[in-house]
């Protein structure tokens, strides 16, 4: 039977992190268990290349504390293995005076959590990004880049394996517990002092293998994207981000221009049927009627989940998107606007018991496990920073 002392199920940004922080602070044997046969099938590798900044999150909050420190590290980390980086920054840009308000509180909040930013009038704004629009003031990110999302993936599992310290194992799915300290895989029996469930979107099923969270549940919201015509790309030096709804966790369509130079509109947050539904129906399995309940139920209770729910699934229709779009950038045309073959899932936890959504990442440590309950966005900017503070804070190996 292989024997570990660390067990950490998944192995996207969140689980790799964790078992490099482990390794960091002198953990000699973990292993980590990954459902498929690769890396970044899932959110980590599916997402927008984004590093944020530590603007929007309320100041005390896991995300507020950990967002900036971990774009640092992460910025640092792709400087020290020569990956893709551009400190391209951003603008967050108002659509109307309502939103005005709201951008002049994401300020306050920003400097509150140490972010870099700065108002700008609409001249100092098209100086930045000629195309965007903004009603008189805009909000500029200094730190706000973009990464190889894949590569530093690919990267923080080489460091692993060169450490000796840890093995990865794909195409190893935890599938239930034998005993307390034993995991049933695909690949057979697993000994573990310590579990790490860091599964994404299937976090909360194996935390409740173990009892643990059975007050929240996975809401999976899809993330659809356009992209602009190769010869409009121009039009975007950096992001151009709209003033979010601060009551939902999502940051409405933005244009981002990628590493490649590539400009991404989107993502969508879509009501999903199923875990892993990145297709019209696939990925859809027995546990639709569940999701869908569950769906319901908060339709009914949340004025934000309603909102999510009225506005979002009209983003299916490609002139609907456009009209959302447009609100961002002067002059955009719908033929501008092609279809983009990247899509994700956006796992959103919520209490079932109070009907909320949960706004912050979560983690819950009980005897010897330890479940991340919550790795929502800005969970890839913020992982670096966010596995020391799990190692730190929840296990005491000695230093190497
Ligand atoms: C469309 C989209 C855009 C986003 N944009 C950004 C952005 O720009 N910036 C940012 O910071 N964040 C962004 N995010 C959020 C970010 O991608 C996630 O918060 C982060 O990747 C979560 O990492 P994770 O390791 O928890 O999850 P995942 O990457 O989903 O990894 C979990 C892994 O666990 C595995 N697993 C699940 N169950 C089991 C099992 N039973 N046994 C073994 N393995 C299992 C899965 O296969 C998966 O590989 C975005 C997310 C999406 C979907």
């Amino acid at each position: 039977m292989h024997e570990s002392e660390f067990l950490i199920v998944g192995a996207g940004i969140v689980g790799l992190t964790i078992a490099q922080a482990l390794v960091d602070r002198g953990a000699t044997k973990v292993t980590v268990i990954e459902k498929e046969r690769g890396l970044g099938f899932h959110a980590s590798g599916r997402n927008s290349g984004v590093l944020h900044a530590g603007i929007y999150y309320p100041p005390n909050t896991l995300k507020a504390r950990l967002c900036l420190q971990g774009n640092l590290l992460m910025q640092d980390y792709c400087l020290k293995k020569g990956l893709p980086l551009i400190k391209s920054g951003k603008v967050i840009v108002a659509r109307n005076a309502s939103e005005l308000t709201t951008l002049f509180s994401l300020y306050e909040r920003a400097k509150e959590n140490g972010a870099s930013v700065e108002l700008l009038d609409e001249a100092a704004l098209a100086k930045l990004e000629p195309n965007a629009k903004t009603y008189q003031q805009a909000l500029r990110s200094h730190y706000t880049a973009v990464v190889d999302n894949k590569a530093i993936l690919n990267a923080l599992h080489q460091d692993l394996i060169q450490s000796n310290r840890v093995q990865c194992l794909f195409g190893a799915k935890l599938l239930t517990l034998f005993d307390e300290f034993t995991a049933q895989t695909s690949v057979g029996k697993i000994r573990f002092k310590y579990l790490i469930n860091a599964a994404g979107a299937h976090a909360d099923r194996i935390a409740q293998l173990f009892g643990v969270g059975k007050e929240y549940y996975f809401i999976p919201f899809k993330g659809i994207y356009k992209k602009l015509k190769p010869s409009f790309a121009h039009l975007v030096n950096g992001s151009i981000y709209p003033v979010p709804h601060l009551g939902n966790p999502f940051l409405g369509v933005h244009f981002t221009k990628n590493i490649h130079g590539d400009v991404y509109v989107g993502p969508t947050a879509i009501p999903a049927l199923g875990r892993e539904n990145y297709g019209l129906f696939s990925g859809i399995d027995k546990e639709m009627p569940k999701i869908i309940l569950n769906e319901l139920l908060l339709y009914c209770t949340n004025k934000e989940f309603r909102k999510v729910a009225h506005e979002e699934p009209k983003k299916y229709s490609s002139s609907y998107f456009y009209r959302d779009a447009r609100q961002l950038v002067k002059t955009l045309q719908p033929d501008w606007l092609m279809p983009a073959s990247k899509v994700g899932i956006r796992p959103q936890l919520i209490n079932v018991c109070e009907k909320k959504l949960m706004m912050d990442f979560m983690v819950v440590k009980e005897r010897h496990t330890l479940h991340i309950l919550n790795a929502i966005s800005p969970a890839f900017t913020s992982s670096m920073a966010f596995a020391k503070y799990v190692v730190e804070n929840y296990y005491c190996t000695s230093s190497p």
